[in-house]
C-alpha cells in the first residue's frame, strides 16, 4: 500500500514550520497538522517575544531562503556583555573573537513565524498540506507505514505515513501516544519577557547579567528598543506581572543599572515557566523528535529554538539523502543517523545552559568568588571565548548542508 503521505509533521509551530520549508522543493508529499488556528495571517500563539538567532541559524535560513524576508526586523548582536550583579567578574565576547560578522540576531518570533507559513504556504509548494486547525488524536504503527488519527474541520480523520515528525512543543502529545517518557526537571522559575525603550543607543550589545533574583537579559531590537527577559521565582513573576508600568521600569533600573540610560515605555509583559527537558529516545521506527518536543532549555543563553533548528538541519538533510539513495525514510536505521548527529550538540547544550544556572543561582561565597574568577579569565582568554562562541553560533561538530549554504 502507498502511504497518502511520506511525512506527517505534527505541529506547525516555529520548527515545524521550518522543516516543512526545509524540504518543500523535495517532491516529498508533506502533511502539516496545526493545533491553533491562523489570525490573519499568523499563528495565533506566535507572540512578541523577542529570539536570539544564533549565526548558524542564520546561515541555515538564508540556505532555505528565507533571510531575506526576515533580516529588516533582525538586529545584529555585534558584542555580548556577562557579569554577576554587585559582583567583580565579567566576560565580553565580540564577533570579532570569532571571526563572526555577528555574534547572533534579535528578531520578534511573529515575525519569523509569519514569514516561515508564507513561505511554506506559496503556491508552488503543492506537495506540502498545511491542515489547521487540526490536531493529533492517536498514532499506531503498521507494517510499512504509520497510521494517524486527526480531528480536523468537524471530523476524525486517518492518514498514513512514511514518517511521522513530533514537533508539537514541550508537553508533545505525539510523545505521550507512543509512550516516550520525558524526563522533566522544573526550574520553578518563569521568564518575565517584554520589552523597553532605552535611552541610550544600545549599540548591538547583549547583556546577560546574573542577579540575585535570576539572569535578566536585555536584547537590542532594530527598534532601537531592547527586548528584556528576565528569570525571576514563580512567585516572583506573579508579583512582578501585577506591578504598574512604573514599578516595574524601577525595579528593571535597579537591578540593571544605566549602561543603557533610562528605561521607559515598557510594552507587555508575559511570564513563561521554564523547564529542563531531556528526552531519552530521539526516533523510532517511522517516528523523530525535533524542537521543544525533543529537548527544552532555560532560555539563559538563547539556545532552544537554534537547537530546535539544528535538528532540522540534520533530519532535513538525512531525509533528503535516504530519498536519492531510494531508501525508506521512516527506517529506525536512517532515522538512527538523526538522532546520533543530534545527541552531542542538545547534550552539551542542555548541560552549559543548566549547569550556568546553577552556579549562578548558588550565593554560596566561595563558590560566588570563584564564578567570578572564572569569568575574569574566560574575559582574558581569546581561544576559550572563541571556542564558546563557535558552540554556541551552531558553527561546532558537523555542521549540515544548510549551515554551509549548500542545498540539501
Ligand atoms: C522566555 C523564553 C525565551 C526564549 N528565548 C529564546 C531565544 O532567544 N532563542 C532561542 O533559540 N530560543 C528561545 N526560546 C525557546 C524557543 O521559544 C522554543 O525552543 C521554540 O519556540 C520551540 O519551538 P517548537 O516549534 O519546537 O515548539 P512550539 O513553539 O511549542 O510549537 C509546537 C506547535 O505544536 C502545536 N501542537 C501541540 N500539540 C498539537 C497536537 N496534538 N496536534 C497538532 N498540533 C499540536 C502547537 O499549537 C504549536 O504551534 C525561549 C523560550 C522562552 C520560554
Amino acid at each position: 500500500m502507498k502511504p497518502d503521505y511520506d511525512i506527517l509533521i505534527i505541529g506547525g509551530g516555529l520548527v515545524g514550520a521550518s522543516l516543512a520549508c526545509a524540504l518543500r522543493h523535495s517532491s516529498l508529499r508533506i502533511g502539516v497538522i496545526e493545533a491553533v488556528p491562523l489570525a490573519g495571517v499568523t499563528q495565533s500563539n506566535q507572540d512578541e517575544r523577542s529570539l536570539t538567532l544564533a549565526y548558524g541559524s542564520k546561515l541555515i535560513f538564508e540556505s532555505l531562503g528565507l533571510w531575506p524576508a526576515v533580516a529588516g526586523e533582525a538586529n545584529p548582536i555585534e558584542r555580548i556583555h556577562i557579569s554577576d550583579r554587585g559582583r567583580f567578574g565579567f566576560t565580553r565576547l565580540s564577533a570579532a573573537d570569532a571571526g563572526l560578522p555577528a555574534l547572533g540576531y534579535v528578531i520578534p518570533q511573529r515575525v519569523l513565524g509569519v514569514e516561515l507559513i508564507k513561505l511554506v504556504k506559496t503556491a508552488d509548494n503543492d506537495n506540502i498540506e498545511w491542515m489547521c486547525p487540526a490536531s493529533m488524536q492517536a498514532i499506531q504503527f503498521m507494517p510499512g507505514y504509520a497510521c494517524v488519527t486527526i480531528a480536523y474541520q468537524g471530523a476524525e480523520k486517518i492518514l498514513n505515513t512514511r514518517l511521522v515528525v513530533a514537533a508539537d512543543g514541550a508537553h508533545s502529545a505525539v510523545r505521550q501516544a507512543v509512550g516516550i517518557d520525558a524526563v522533566r526537571t522544573e526550574y520553578r522559575q518563569s521568564a518575565i519577557v517584554t520589552s523597553v525603550n532605552v535611552s541610550l543607543a544600545h549599540r548591538n550589545i547583549a547583556y546577560e547579567r546574573f542577579t540575585e533574583t535570576g539572569p535578566l537579559a536585555l536584547l537590542p531590537l532594530a527598534s532601537g528598543r531592547c527586548g528584556v527577559v528576565w528569570s525571576v521565582s514563580e512567585k516572583q513573576a506573579a508579583t512582578m506581572l501585577a506591578w504598574s508600568d512604573a514599578e516595574f521600569l524601577n525595579h528593571l533600573q535597579e537591578h540593571f543599572g544605566d549602561r543603557l540610560g533610562a528605561f521607559s515605555q515598557v510594552a507587555k509583559r508575559m511570564a513563561y515557566p521554564l523547564a529542563l527537558t531531556r528526552v531519552p529516545q530521539q526516533v523510532r521506527h517511522r517516528l523523530a523528535l525535533i524542537g521543544n518536543a525533543a529537548h527544552t532549555v532555560h532560555p539563559v543563553a538563547g539556545q532552544g529554538f537554534n537547537l530546535g533548528l539544528r535538528d532540522v538541519a540534520a533530519l532535513a538533510e538525512i531525509i533528503s539523502d535516504a530519498k536519492h539513495t531510494g531508501d525508506d525514510i521512516g527506517d529506525l536505521r536512517i532515522l538512527r543517523r538523526y538522532a546520533s548527529w543530534r545527541e552531542r550538540d542538545n547534550r552539551v547544550t542542555s548541560t552549559f545552559t543548566d549547569g550556568l544556572i546553577r552556579v549562578f543561582s548558588n550565593r554560596f561565597a566561595p563558590l560566588a568568588w570563584a564564578r567570578n574568577v572564572g569569568l575574569l579569565a574566560m574575559d582574558l582568554m581569546p581561544p576559550a571565548k572563541r571556542r564558546l562562541i563557535r558552540v554556541t553560533s551552531g558553527l561546532s561538530g558537523r555542521l549540515p548542508r544548510l549551515t554551509r549554504g549548500l542545498p540539501l
